[in-house]
């Protein structure tokens, strides 16, 4: 269920069109402008289809030489075994093989999520697939944190990973 972007179909996107956004080396000076016409050219179908959009930061090498200092590997991993259990015991399958029916049944979020969901739905002009995945994702998130209930704290982590939709 976890695809990252940055795939247009020939090769990882840039973000925009010197490549360099966010880059550390500051060597970016696109504007604003350059960037959404840029961005305009991946197709919002697209991006409709993956289930989850963040931008990567390029992270200086020294950086990536040192020792890591959060979550170990292994605990993520167990972390990971008991939300896909939680999720096998629910429905029979994992949350990214959920129908748009079941979805509409299995991750209905509370009356907070509900509002702040529509709330992102109208701001960033979400399609009906979109709307889908962020419920699929909110599940996935709850049920990582080991709640049963999806809460606008799981809506809003899963709409932040659809920064890339068309703003409208
Ligand atoms: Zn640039």
């Amino acid at each position: 269920m976890l695809k990252f972007t940055w795939t247009n179909g020939k090769k990882a996107t840039r973000l925009c069109p010197c490549g360099y956004l966010g880059h550390y080396n500051g060597k970016c000076h696109c504007t604003p402008d350059q960037i959404a016409r840029y961005r305009g050219k991946i197709s919002g179908p697209l991006l409709d289809r993956i289930d989850i959009q963040i931008e990567v930061p390029a992270v200086p090498q020294e950086t990536l030489l040192k020792q890591a200092d959060g979550e170990s590997s292994s605990d993520i991993q167990a972390r990971v075994n008991v939300a896909r259990q939680r999720a096998l015991i629910r429905q029979n399958k994992p949350n990214a093989q959920l129908t748009v029916s079941e979805i509409d049944v299995l991750c209905a979020p509370d009356a907070q999520g509900a509002a702040l969901l529509q709330q992102a739905i109208n701001r960033l002009n979400l399609s009906a697939r979109a709307y889908h995945r962020v419920l699929k994702v909110a599940r996935t998130i709850a049920d990582l944190a080991g709640n049963e209930n999806i809460f606008a704290s799981h809506i809003a982590e899963a709409v932040q990973y659809r920064r890339m939709d068309r703003q409208g």
